[in-house]
């Protein structure tokens, strides 16, 4: 742990604390990020919708509002420098009635206030030929061309990687759980007494962002988790759409989705439920059962059969509904950046301006490198490439021709390759290569990831984990040796 004092702490290393590290690396300054487990991304960032929202769903008003259509349009040259999977495939929301179609309306109205590019009503015709396998019951939509999507973990990861190429400290497990302050600089300890020291700190800390405000003795607001339940089918499902297609939505959510993954599966979702607990991914059959017949009044090709897995996403919501981003009035040189439910993936890179903005506005002063370089080089995939492409990676590099997920097409190398970048827990690794992600769900590549990462960093077995703190995959005695390559 250094004794030096940063310049600026982030608490949190979700997507809104990667993309403000990443905006702010490209200045003179000091910065750390904290996050409290053993990977980034392992907050609400990883288990989300991954859609780049395109702006027609809320007032102008609202921050968020002003944020997503702006983050948005930011994404073509993040994608040029940060190489993450991102494709602007378009949003098709669609009316049934014509209630709905007046619904439709607003939203157009509004997504014309907001300034969202290309946006358009469009009849059944249009519709459908646009979207050939909706019901066709289905009365004509709103079109949003600059919608797209993304995966989440890929982005935070290539945020973080680009930040910390231009000098950002990343310290994982480190959970802030007490603050001190002396001479202007906020000392941050955490729960195993380790502590950093900064003259400026922001407040991204997702579902706790409430929690870490008042070891401030900043402002008093509770962060209200909202739960989404979602459902992955697997490559080549039948319903796979060509838009992430909407139903109207509802006064608390966008509603039920069918959504297209830039990697070729697809999701259902999400749900939206206030829940207590802030740790409850729990998804139940009532709520698929629901999500289902929902999807499949829009998409009716899709079915049950194609599905792969289920996870729950937790929106950190606040009373109104709005992002809370300013300096705190309460405690000096610290920045609320909270309530960052959807859209904040969308809004991420413009959050990030503009808490360097209050951060400006604060005193804090920033001047250019000369050095800074926020390019970070495509990573080989097998899948990605033409045989004659991999013919010659596995020339150059034999672990390119060692399939270890067959369902995902993920190479040793690329397995490799997550390590050195930092991800030791299954979880990371899967995130980061996708190894895990398809059909058998690590059932057939885990022990062999687990054998490469004991020999790619000493770890021994029961060191190894599934997503740090406690997550222990084997329990009992193993040696390296007692894991078998099959043949
Ligand atoms: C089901 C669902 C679907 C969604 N779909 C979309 C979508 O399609 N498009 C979109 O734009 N948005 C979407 N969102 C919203 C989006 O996922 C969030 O806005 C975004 O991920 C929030 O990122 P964050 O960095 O603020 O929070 P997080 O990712 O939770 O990051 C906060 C980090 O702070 C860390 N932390 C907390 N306390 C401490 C502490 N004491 N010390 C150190 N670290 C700490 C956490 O571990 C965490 O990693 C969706 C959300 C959900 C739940």
């Amino acid at each position: 742990m250094t004794d030096s004092v940063y310049h600026v702490a982030i608490i949190g290393a979700g997507v809104t604390g990667a993309a403000i590290a990443q905006r702010l690396s490209r200045y003179n300054i000091a910065i750390a990020v904290l996050e409290r487990y053993t990977d980034i991304s392992f907050g609400v960032s990883k288990a989300n919708s991954g859609i780049i929202h395109a702006g027609f769903h809320h007032k102008p008003e609202l921050l968020k509002s002003q944020l997503e259509i702006k983050g948005n349009g930011m994404f073509d040259t993040l994608k040029e420098q940060l190489n993450f999977p991102f494709k602007r495939v378009g949003i098709l929301v669609i009316a049934f009635s014509y209630d709905e179609m007046k619904v439709l309306n607003t939203l157009y109205n509004q997504g014309i206030e907001n300034n969202v590019p290309g946006i358009e009503l469009c009849s059944r015709e249009k519709t459908l030929n646009l979207e050939p396998k909706l019901n066709k019951d289905v009365a004509g939509s709103l079109y949003a061309p600059s919608g797209g999507i993304i995966e989440p973990y890929r982005f935070v990861f290539a945020l973080m990687e680009s930040a910390r190429k231009n000098g950002v400290r990343l310290y994982t497990n480190f959970c802030v759980e007490r603050v001190e302050k002396h001479n202007e600089i906020y000392t941050l300890y955490s729960t195993y007494n380790q502590k950093i020291q900064a003259h400026y700190v922001i407040n991204a800390a997702g579902l706790y962002a409430d929690d870490i405000s008042k070891l401030f003795d900043a402002e008093i607001f509770t962060i209200l988790p909202r739960k989404g339940e979602e459902y992955i089918l697997e490559k080549n499902a039948a319903g796979f759409p060509n838009h992430v297609i909407f139903p109207v939505p509802t006064k608390n959510s966008k509603g039920t989705l069918v959504i297209p993954t830039v990697e070729g599966t697809m999701m259902i979702g999400p749900t939206a439920q206030d829940v207590e607990d802030k740790e409850d991914v729990s998804t139940s059959q009532e709520n698929l059962d629901n999500v289902f017949s929902l999807a499949m009044h829009m998409v009716p090709s899709i079915s049950k059969k194609e599905i792969i897995t289920s996870f729950a996403g937790l929106r950190p919501a606040l009373k109104g509904n709005d992002f809370y981003i300013d300096i705190s009035k309460k405690a000096s040189h610290l920045i609320q950046v909270a309530g960052i439910q959807s859209p904040g993936l969308t809004a991420s890179p413009a959050i990030a301006l503009y808490v360097e903005d209050l951060l400006v506005k604060d005193g804090l002063k920033l001047s250019e490198k000369s050095s800074y370089d926020p390019y970070i080089p495509k990573s080989q995939r097998v899948r990605e490439c033409s045989l004659p492409k991999i013919k010659k990676l596995i020339e150059k590099d034999k672990s390119m021709g060692n399939i270890v997920c067959r369902c995902e097409l993920v190479s040793e190398a690329e397995i490799m390759e997550a390590i050195k970048s930092g991800h030791t827990t299954i979880d990371g690794i899967k995130f980061y290569t996708r190894a895990g992600m398809g059909r058998c769900q690590g059932g057939f590549c885990t022990y062999k990831i687990m054998k490469i990462l004991i020999r790619e960093t000493g770890m021994c077995p029961r060191e190894i984990t599934k997503r740090g703190a406690g997550s222990f995959l084997i329990h009992g005695t193993l040696s390296p040796d007692n894991i078998k390559e099959d043949t």
